[in-house]
């Protein structure tokens, strides 16, 4: 393995040699060498000049998601993000930046999903802006700029901001670690966080671990900060989102995954007021992706891993049902983790929810995913990030094998026309995937079938990270604790 670059024109020199076997689009236009400045980007990135015109080439999303930092503390065994992003700590969103990202949403997005709306009425539709990173909470760009005033020098200000704003809501995704070592921005941020989100995979040590501390992965670390972190919040009154990965063993390191603590961990965040997330470790949609590490991915999920989640999902969906769980998915996302999360298949069609805007001001669908066209050629995609309600309820059951042969017709035609494709994505090769995935479901129709017998009962308005939201002040309640069970 390559050391690790030392100075910021080191890692971006390491980064742009990583993509020299990208497609063009990836290659950067003009890199200035600065230190946030980072070089991914293409004809359909939106860049300083569109924001200043007003003329965006690509609609602005619902949903944001904006990127302020890229370091991240941490050092995960099979991380998947290039060592070169996680560990480039300068790499910092300008702060002048955010005004103008409130205004391209109060002025874009606002209106267009409140089409007709009067100055002074308000909203039915609330933007939900998510910040994370890398570690959003180390955000400090005062070190960065010179003799000038920052107004938005800190996470504090930028999500003080976002809040109020009248239809914003604002989120911030962290890991816990640096929050939890900054007791000052932990006690501002109950005062400005709207919601809060952590990626908790393993049940928290009931002691925080020093960082230091070798007999703990980092894994584990992140789990404890993350779920303490969370019940920091909560028991503030804030919205607390655990986001669960489930994770298979690691054939070769001897790593146990974490599909036999699933329930347990879920139990122990529910104890403590947070609500949970689940999604399928995501290989597909990051192996597509230049830049990523390759290594990273013998944890995906495969179909020999399909009984053990059916009984997660079972347990998962027994608990909601009683009233007991608090899961922000909807239920026909749990139940097609099984096997469209085993398969990992679908591809991005239509718009993408979210709009990105990345450390250096730009703004794409996707911190790696620069344009609409890589999304599409992305399998996987819309597993991984999507969870809307209505959209999962038709790929459920044996409307998943109909989802499977859409899939094929797509990529046989891609092949046949010998167009490029953008992503790492050999298409004959998928191609082939797809029919071994739809010979083997159609040769185990039960396994389609719902996890949980019962098919009577529901919860609604469950979308994972959300995507489209009432206006905030409705928004804000909890969306699924004490509401009664709804029947489809
Ligand atoms: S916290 Fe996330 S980005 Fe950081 S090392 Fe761990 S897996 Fe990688």
């Amino acid at each position: 393995m390559q050391s690790v670059p030392v100075t910021s024109v080191e890692r971006i020199a390491w980064l742009e040699q990583s993509f020299v076997d990208a497609p063009l689009e990836y290659h950067p236009v003009a890199p200035k060498r600065l230190p946030n400045e980072v070089p991914f980007t293409s004809d359909q990135m939106i860049t300083g000049k569109h924001l200043c015109d007003g003329n965006l080439p690509i609609p602005v999303a619902l949903d944001s998601e904006s990127f302020p930092v890229l370091g991240c503390p941490l050092d995960c065994a099979g991380c998947s993000v290039p060592v070169h992003i996680r560990h480039a700590p300068e790499v910092v969103m300008r702060p002048e930046f955010w005004a103008r990202v409130f205004e391209i949403i109060n002025d874009t997005v606002v209106q267009a999903y409140n089409p007709g709306l009067q100055p002074g009425e308000e909203p039915r539709y609330a933007p939900y802006m998510r910040i994370l990173g890398g570690e959003p909470s180390t955000y400090k760009p005062k070190r960065y700029i010179d003799d000038r005033i920052v107004t938005y020098g800190t996470i504090i200000d930028v999500l003080r901001a976002a809040r109020n704003q009248p239809y914003f809501m604002a989120g911030l995704f962290s890991d816990g670690v640096s929050i939890l070592h900054q007791p000052d921005i932990q006690e501002q941020l109950t005062q400005v966080l709207e919601r809060i989100h952590s990626s908790v995979d393993y049940l928290p040590l009931d002691t925080l671990p020093r960082m230091g501390a070798a007999e703990y992965s980092d894994r584990q670390k992140k789990a404890a900060y993350g779920g303490h972190m969370l019940a920091y919040f909560a028991q503030h009154g804030i919205d607390a989102v655990a986001n669960i990965v489930l994770i298979p063993p690691h054939p070769e390191r001897g790593e146990p995954g974490n599909l036999d603590q699933v329930v347990d961990l879920s139990r122990w965040l529910w104890d403590r007021g947070i609500t949970t997330t689940y999604c399928p470790i995501i290989s597909r949609r990051h192996k597509a992706q230049h830049g990523r590490e390759e290594q990273a991915y013998a944890t995906e999920l495969r179909r020999t891993h399909t009984p053990l989640l059916r009984e997660v999902v079972a347990a998962l969906v027994a608990e909601q049902l009683a009233g007991r769980g608090k899961i922000r998915n909807s239920r026909a996302y749990i139940e097609g983790i099984p096997y469209a999360g085993v398969d990992q298949l679908i591809g991005w069609h239509g718009e993408d929810g979210t709009t990105s805007f990345s450390p250096n001001g730009r703004m794409g669908y996707d911190p790696m995913f620069k344009t609409q066209a890589e999304l599409a050629d992305a399998p996987g995609g819309y597993y991984g990030y999507e969870d809307h309600h209505g959209k999962w309820e038709s790929l459920r059951g044996s409307n998943y094998l109909e989802m499977l042969s859409r899939e094929h017709a797509k990529w046989e035609q891609i092949v046949r026309s010998q167009r490029q494709v953008l992503t790492r994505v050999d298409a004959p090769a998928l191609v082939a995937t797809i029919e071994d995935a739809i010979n083997f479901w159609e040769q185990n129709p039960h396994w389609l079938e719902p996890a949980h017998g019962d098919q009577g009962a529901w919860w609604g308005n469950t979308i994972k990270n959300t995507k489209v939201g009432l206006y905030k002040g409705v928004y804000r309640s909890d969306i699924v604790a004490d509401r009664p069970v709804e029947t489809i």
